[in-house]
């Protein structure tokens, strides 16, 4: 299926409904923001509808959704899934009222689902994807500033500020496609970056407490109680995957965070080497060098280090060139 299947699709409906996934990012946000700006320029007499239950404080500058509406609204409708691997992770269950689904993704297909759909796993965000479809039938559809801030967000969310693996020349001529609309990037990348001074306690923290095993896997476990000392949201803890990063010989970095309920979400992170497969054996999965898991006790955390600690010894032993 493809894209052109898709605008046939947002055509033939008069209401069309957007989903993403649970544990909100830029990329999902920005996607489903970005497409629903779109289709409101492009179609002023069709109803569009962005509803989710989830509010992330760190995405809250780029505006709140839509208020839910009636199940009836739902059942008429055509529902476009952004950004979402496995229905599971949707995060509006009413998604299954919708007449008709979509899904777009730019994650391994995995779980194929719905009646259309577009993915392109070495796409570098689901975000370029729209960007990308905007570009294909750029004749019917109309963008602003406010679209082309939502998805350039989550193009560069989601790519690292365009570095991991996936960002290719067709990125760029993407982002800068986005960037033509007027992009305020010192307010954007403001919004994106400053940290509040009493977040640079927990970093220090971090540092101060984490591990590396013994082929170089480097990791961090933060509990609630860490969490309620610090006084930070379970987003901010979970933002701690990213100052692991960046150490020598430290192929695979995890983040360990314990949840109210007593689960705890996995952050994994590589270079050279692939975490995927090790996230999708612990309730996961997502890109190769990029994915999320959750263990359920601390023995299950160990085995899933263990693993990773033997998945870097076996890629060291096996491959040069990795720094
Ligand atoms: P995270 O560390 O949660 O930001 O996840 C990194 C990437 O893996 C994101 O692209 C997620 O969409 C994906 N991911 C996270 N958790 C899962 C899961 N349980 N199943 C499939 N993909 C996931």
């Amino acid at each position: 299926m493809s894209k052109e299947a898709i605008l046939e699709k947002i055509r033939e409906y008069q209401k069309i409904m957007l989903f993403r996934h649970v544990r909100v990012d830029g990329d999902c946000v920005g996607a489903t923001k970005g497409l629903k700006e779109i289709l409101r320029l492009s179609y002023p007499d069709k109803e569009i509808y962005l509803i989710d239950n989830e509010h992330s404080e760190y995405l809250a500058f780029l505006g709140p959704d839509d208020p839910d509406v009636p199940d009836e609204v739902y059942r008429e409708a055509l529902g476009i899934v952004i950004d979402t691997a496995s229905v599971k992770r949707i995060s509006n269950p009413k998604y299954a009222l919708c007449k008709e689904l979509i899904k777009l993704d730019h994650h391994i297909n995995i779980e194929p689902y719905g009646d259309v759909s577009w993915v392109e796993d070495w796409r570098s965000s689901a975000c370029e994807m729209i960007a990308a479809f905007y570009d294909a039938f750029r004749g019917e559809l109309k963008i602003n500033k406010d679209a082309a801030t939502y998805i350039y967000t989550g193009m560069v969310t989601d790519s690292g500020r365009f570095r991991y693996e996936g960002v290719n020349g067709d990125t760029m001529r993407m982002a800068g496609l986005m960037l033509d609309q007027g992009i305020d990037l010192e307010t954007l990348y403001s919004q994106l970056t400053l940290k509040d001074f009493e977040s640079l306690r927990l970093k220090a923290h971090v540092y101060e407490h984490m591990d590396v095993t013994a082929h170089g896997v480097a990791s961090i476990y933060i509990g609630l109680e860490t969490q309620r000392r610090f006084d930070i949201s379970f987003e901010e803890a979970c933002s701690a995957i990213s100052w692991l990063e960046g150490i020598k010989g430290c192929l695979c970095w995890l983040a360990f965070i314990e949840c109210e309920d007593g689960s705890i979400r996995v952050r994994l992170r590589s270079r050279f080497m692939t975490v995927n497969e090790l996230a999708e054996k612990y309730n996961g999965g997502g890109h190769a060098c990029a994915s999320g898991a959750t263990v359920y006790s601390q023995e299950e955390a160990q085995a899933l280090l263990q693993d990773a600690d033997d998945s870097i010894k076996e890629y060291k032993e096996t491959h040069e060139g990795w720094l």
